[in-house]
């Protein structure tokens, strides 16, 4: 039996352990032991690598149509700037990963539609060319099996996304041409407003307020053939008019919570509480302005809005004319830098999120290569560090594997069958 004394001290090293282990990790219920950083490192390690991690959102395929660029060759992003390669996937534990065809809006006739289609095109095309290329390192993904099968096998899942759906011009048919090219979501709109749906930055204003008709037809023939419908980047009304349209849970590929930070970009409490009964995800995305007030910094904003002034449509750039614009880019982040949001403001987000929306309504969408890297995830090779951040703050193995993977293929998954049910409908 324990004297009087040795209780005393037990009590006195459980009481310091308590205050030490609440102070270092406050909503950890799962481990009831006092942890050292080094094991939370170790646990956080392993939960990351026998999760599925997915990121929804990266603008590669823009470095994959220049000539030269390989994948399978690893990067120093400080020097080329590129955020995404597939040795740095496997690096940072990223099993799969949307790259998104990205086409910056321009002019909305035959001729821009048409120009749109081809950039569209020949950006799912290198995707589809190197996933080839690169078969033993990864594997083309067109639903949630594909999926957890090549993460079973050891190589990295590609699948293939749409950021704006301008190149969906004025002619429906090609929402099933993309779809056939292994499609499986659509940004409606990007940073101004195209046919189908109005922007949530541009600087005219709402045009449709909303979807468009034609915007209509593009979010149920999405549904019918099983693309999920994302509104990243849509204006709000757009968010509350795919939420109606929309016979499939819709996704948000890369947006934070405006209550944190308060963007346009970003998703009020009011969407974040509709998306959860719709199904849906927000994805977290690693754009600094997006995770946290910025600092004003007018000599720098000066220097960007010249640069986007004088910069070509994205279709006519030489690659000389793209390297002149990083370079120019880098140059404006040296003369000017800014203070980078880091993992913590991440992950603020996530609780956010959680606490408004629930566990089953968040993943990750980082947007590298498209502007997303902040301190401590600057590049694919770094996510390891968001679920490290989890671990700290006492998410579970269970809650972490949704977060990074189980709520996005719950959604992909759901959006599949439903088009099945509607063409099953069709066919009786
Ligand atoms: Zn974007």
């Amino acid at each position: 039996m324990m004297n009087q004394k040795k209780i005393q001290n037990y009590s006195i090293f459980f009481f310091i352990s308590l205050v030490f282990f609440r102070c270092t990790s406050s909503s950890n219920t799962e481990n009831t032991n006092l942890e050292t950083d080094k094991e939370l490192m170790v646990r956080a390690l392993e939960i990351h690598d026998r999760v599925l991690t997915v990121d929804t959102h990266a603008d590669t395929p823009m470095r994959m149509i220049e000539p030269g660029f390989d994948m399978a060759i690893e990067h120093d992003p400080n020097e080329t700037g590129s955020k995404v390669d597939y040795p740095r996937m496997k690096k940072g534990g990223l099993d799969a990963i949307f790259f998104a065809a990205f086409v910056a809006q321009d002019i909305r006739n035959n001729f821009g539609n048409r120009s749109a289609k081809t950039l569209c095109l020949q950006m799912i095309d290198s995707i589809l060319v190197s996933t080839e290329k690169n078969a033993d390192n990864v594997g083309l993904a067109l639903n949630p099996e594909d999926a957890y099968k090549l993460e079973k096998e050891g190589k990295r899942a590609i699948f293939i996304g749409i950021e704006n759906g301008y190149p969906i011009g004025s002619d429906i048919s090609n929402v099933k041409l993309y779809f056939e090219k292994g499609v499986r979501y659509i940004t409606l709109v990007h940073s101004s407003n195209n046919d189908i749906a109005d922007s949530a930055t541009d600087d005219e204003g709402p045009e449709h307020g909303g979807i468009s008709e034609l915007g209509k037809d593009v979010v149920k023939e999405m549904n019918r053939l099983g693309i999920m419908v994302d509104i990243s980047h849509g204006s709000d009304s757009v968010f509350y008019d795919a939420i109606s349209l929309s016979k499939a849970p819709i996704i948000a590929s890369h947006s934070n919570a405006r209550m944190i930070t308060d963007h346009k970009r970003n998703m009020t409490d009011d969407m974040l509480k509709l998306i959860a009964k719709n199904k849906g995800v927000v994805q977290l995305t690693m754009i600094s302005d997006y995770l946290r007030e910025a600092l004003p910094n007018a000599q720098r904003d000066s220097a960007m809005a010249i640069h986007s002034a004088t910069m070509k449509p994205l279709e006519e750039m030489t690659q000389e004319d793209r390297e002149d614009y990083r370079t120019e880019i880098d140059e404006i982040n040296k003369k000017y830098p800014i203070k980078e949001a880091n993992v913590k403001h991440v992950v603020d987000h996530i609780d956010h999120i959680v606490k408004v929306a629930g566990i089953d309504h968040v993943g990750i969408g980082c947007d590298f290569d498209g502007g997303g890297g902040i301190e401590g995830i600057f590049d694919v090779s770094e996510v390891m560090n968001i679920t490290i951040e989890l671990v700290k703050r006492g998410y579970s193995e269970e809650q972490i594997q949704k977060i990074w993977g189980g709520n996005i293929m719950r959604v992909l998954g759901e959006v599949q069958e439903i088009a099945q049910q509607i063409q099953s409908k069709e066919v009786s």
